[in-house]
């Protein structure tokens, strides 16, 4: 029998992210300015992200060195360790092997802060005094607000209003680490502005508390804007998680056959699965299942095309799919998965049959999550349990055809700030929710038509 922990020394912690962009199998589309409907530059970046952030999002340099300051601070948490769910192996008596990768011990909870802090000091190192971003459940708040204390930045958060009143605790997190939190939508931008005066109950949305911060941080010059996920570069600091989690296969002496994680913009799952994605392409066989809610099926029901990034039609327009920008999804409690689009290095790769998607109702997920805790101990953030879903549906199909599979779970976050959701689920009163298909056709007429360069 096998380590149940796998664990690599601070000395043995990746000194290199790495960028999956000269190994993707087609070109990626790039973002389109939607006033001129031409690819943009640098120059129209420029205004809401440091140089070194846009260098590395548009790089063909397949590695790229993590600074020393960095690494000194993902000392605090990484290397994170690999393990195997023997205890869950034996409740469902599959042959299958199961580990999972714990993104849970950044002080934040979550894989968040591995890109936050590599925000925070480019935008220091040149010079940016604050900055502004929004969150959903509150997550990617809590890891940029720790990012700018470790840095000494201010900090504004704009988090949707329904995940502000509902869980309280996040924002006193943000708050500790120094940082400012307002529910958005807000009366503080334009983009907040008019959402309330259509709508002065609004419950908010990951798209508009985009636009909120992005217009705060295009209107304030010491100000810029950082996002959590979706964007080329966040993928790529993330990829810190699978290539740790290569060494640690190696050590176990397994390769893997399935990798499985949850996505809402993208980034955790990319940067579990993203250094094997090579190994798929040059022929061996491995399953990368992407796992949404069922209630905002972006990878699996949504259209793969140019679209905003925000409700109010100020970032570019990006290639992804998506269920259109003014989407406002169901309340499920699976916070940071309710975003309209996914990181186009993923859409791509689901587009060219590399990955795999899958939805899952937030019940039966609730159920993989408590069957999880009850086994493992772990209690896992409601995002998560999507992945440990389908997980468990791999490992039960082993059972039945013997095979021996090595399943790998991006275990992204703990759950402690959502026992609210816990409790609701254990007292019977969570809802599953269908995205109706109306819904997703009429989202898509708002949508402009571009085409795409050169095809
Ligand atoms: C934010 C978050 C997610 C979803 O974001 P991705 O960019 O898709 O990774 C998933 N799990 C946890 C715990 C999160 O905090």
């Amino acid at each position: 029998m096998g380590d149940t922990r796998i664990v690599l020394s601070e000395r043995e912690m990746p000194q290199r992210w790495y960028n999956i962009q000269p190994d993707l199998p087609a070109p990626l589309a790039p973002p389109i300015n939607p006033a001129t409907g031409k690819p943009i530059g640098p120059e129209d970046l420029a205004p809401i992200f440091p140089m070194e952030l846009i260098k590395q999002e548009v790089s063909m340099e397949r590695w790229i060195d993590i600074p020393d300051e960095i690494l000194e601070i993902y000392k605090l948490w990484r290397p994170s360790p690999l393990y195997r769910a023997l205890r869950l192996e034996k409740a469902l008596k599959t042959p299958a092997r199961i580990y999972y990768k714990n993104e849970s011990f950044s002080p934040a909870g979550s894989h968040k802060p591995n890109t936050a802090v590599v925000q925070a000091y480019y935008n220091k190192k040149e010079g940016v005094k604050r900055i502004c971003t929004e969150t959903g459940a509150g997550q990617w708040g809590s890891g940029l607000a720790l990012a700018c204390c470790l840095f000494g930045l201010k900090c504004t958060v704009y988090m949707v209003r329904i995940s502000y009143d509902q869980k309280p605790y996040r924002k006193v997190l943000i708050r500790t680490w120094g940082a400012e939190v307002f529910p958005s939508p807000t009366d503080k931008t334009n983009a907040g502005r008019a959402i309330l005066e259509k709508d002065p109950d609004s419950s908010g949305s990951l798209g508009i508390a985009i636009s909120e911060a992005v217009e705060d941080a295009a209107s304030h010059d010491d100000a810029k804007y950082s996002l959590g996920s979706v964007l080329n570069h966040v993928l790529m600091h993330q990829t810190i998680v699978g290539l740790e989690l290569k060494q640690q296969l190696k050590i176990a002496g397994e390769e893997p056959d399935i990798i499985a994680g949850c996505v809402g913009g993208g980034s955790n799952f990319a940067g579990q699965c993203f250094p094997f994605v090579k190994d798929k392409l040059d022929g061996k066989k491995i399953d990368f299942i992407a796992c949404e809610p069922t209630a905002c099926p972006t990878l699996t029901r949504g259209a793969y095309r140019y679209d905003f990034g925000d409700t109010a039609e100020l970032t570019p327009l990006l290639k992804m799919y998506t269920l259109g920008h003014r989407f406002i999804p169901a309340p499920i409690h699976a916070g940071g998965l309710r975003y309209h689009g996914n990181a186009p290095l993923l859409c791509l790769l689901v587009n060219k049959g590399v990955i795999e998607a899958r939805a899952y109702h937030q019940k039966e997920a609730f159920e993989a999550a408590v069957t999880f805790a009850r086994t493992e101990g772990s209690l896992c953030a409601p995002e998560t349990s999507h992945c440990i879903k389908a997980a468990i549906d791999e490992a039960l199909k082993c059972k039945e055809t013997g095979e021996e599979k090595c399943i790998v779970i991006a275990y992204s976050g703990h759950g402690f700030f959502d026992l609210a959701s816990y409790e609701k689920y254990l007292d019977g009163e969570l809802i599953d929710y269908e995205h109706p298909d109306e819904k997703i056709k009429e989202a898509l007429k708002d949508i402009p038509e571009i085409v795409e360069p050169g095809a």
